[in-house]
């Protein structure tokens, strides 16, 4: 097809349709007209489910990870190759996107859709996990956070209202509520400040919604303790958002930490909303949040590590840099029906990377999303056949999970590394 036929016409950004007000403790929200979640099936033994989401650009099943697009493009990959590994959904940054090329120029291209030429959901975040680890010089305040950018140094203002703003100019078909993300570890004094802070932000949110055609999630605070996980759950709950998000989580804690709060937060969530754990994305947390009752999943996990050579199998992560690799000729994982394994041997991925190839990443990237697209599809099959704890144990038994140690020390360097960008 013609490429200038195939690309949609600019369309301008839907008006604003009623705003909502706040005074006080009365919010007054304006009704979603577009977003729907549909719970289809629970699993009778873990708090596992199987779901969709219905959002303007189409129906997303749950569960589901999301691939991260931070710059509104999924790292090396086309939106057709998004499309071909079955990515129903993706996300995009707002801190990222507001900074370079600025939301409003985005909105003047009809959207994020239209401007990156994706026509399926879009989520985008806050912006509040990048402003307090990547933003520097911060001040925090009731109003909101100040933070120089990472980019050129210049000075910003993040208020709930401004977030909102931007996120309905990106025009994304879920928007996050503006939160703050505490530190680990941090006391419980800072962490009671910092949540009493974050739900009044997300009343904020709510009345300064002018769109009706997103969905606004808000996020579940509370650090690493259980009481004020449940307080806060309980408080968004009854602010009845369409969706909620467990946010804080993921940010150096031991990994039975971050199960244990998940147990904690879930049963105070209404059970007919989706819910959304932020940033996590190795396959054995993505099988334990499913079956504490987690929807959805985003990480840049799989696409950072592929582009340094690192590929799920069904056995761990393994390097394709490894010398072991050279003469190998079976795809990266046997039975993974991705494009990069249906082509290529190992040998040849191992080949473009030992000489810096670009194909070398996308290849990488492609088979690293799709073995986690597919795990949620064989989890979601598993929970409808009522088999997902075999589904789950025979996984769990197969896979060694890369070292805590090593994984964490590898996220700090990417941290160190965003920081420099
Ligand atoms: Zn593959």
């Amino acid at each position: 097809m013609d490429y200038l036929a195939s690309r949609r016409c600019p369309k301008p950004v839907t008006p604003p349709s009623g705003r909502g007000v706040f005074s006080g403790q009365s919010v007054i929200i304006a009704p979603v007209t577009n977003f729907s979640f549909q719970l289809i099936e629970k699993d009778k033994s873990t708090g596992a489910r199987a779901g969709v989401m219905r959002t303007p650009h189409g129906e997303v099943p749950t569960p589901v990870f999301m691939p991260v697009g931070t710059q509104a493009t999924v790292k090396t990959l086309a939106p057709f190759e998004l499309e071909q590994m079955g990515a129903p959904i993706i996300l995009a940054n707002t801190y990222h996107l507001y900074l370079r090329p600025g939301s409003s120029l985005v909105a003047s291209f009809g959207g994020l859709h239209e401007f990156m030429a994706w026509q399926r959901p879009i989520l985008t975040d806050s912006g509040g996990f990048q402003v307090f680890s990547l933003g520097h010089l911060r001040r925090i305040g009731d109003e909101g956070v100040t933070f120089r950018s990472h980019i050129d140094g210049s000075e910003h203002l993040f208020t709930p209202e401004r977030v909102i703003a931007i996120q309905e100019e990106l025009g994304a078909d879920i928007i996050m509520a503006f939160d703050e993300c505490t530190p680990y570890p941090s006391d419980v004094d800072y962490n009671r400040k910092a949540l009493e802070r974050t739900h009044r932000w997300a009343e904020r949110c709510l009345a300064a919604r002018t769109r009706q055609d997103q969905a606004l999630f808000g996020i579940v605070q509370g650090g690493m303790f259980p009481e004020l996980r449940r307080q806060s759950a309980r408080f968004l709950a009854s602010l009845d958002f369409p969706g909620y998000a467990i946010g804080g989580l993921s940010v150096g804690e031991p990994k039975e930490l971050t199960s244990s709060i998940v147990e904690e937060t879930v049963p105070f969530l209404p059970e007919d909303r989706p819910r959304y754990l932020m940033g996590v994305g190795s396959p054995e947390d993505l099988l334990e949040g499913v079956a504490r009752g987690v929807d959805m999943f985003d990480c840049v996990l799989p696409t950072r590590v592929a582009r340094n050579g690192a590929l799920f199998t069904r056995h761990g992560r393994r390097n394709v840099r490894n010398a072991a690799f050279k003469t190998l000729d079976e795809p990266i994982d046997q039975g993974c029906d991705c494009y990069t394994c249906r082509t290529f041997s190992i040998a040849y991925v191992h080949h473009l990377f030992r000489a810096e190839e670009l194909l070398a990443y996308r290849l990488a990237s492609i088979h690293n999303l799709r073995f986690l697209i597919r795990l949620m599809e064989e989890a979601r099959e598993a929970i409808l056949n009522d088999t997902f704890v075999r589904f789950k144990n025979e996984f769990l038994s197969g896979y060694r999970p890369t070292d805590q140690k090593v994984r964490l020390a590898q996220k700090q360097k990417w941290i160190e590394a965003q920081r420099r960008q």
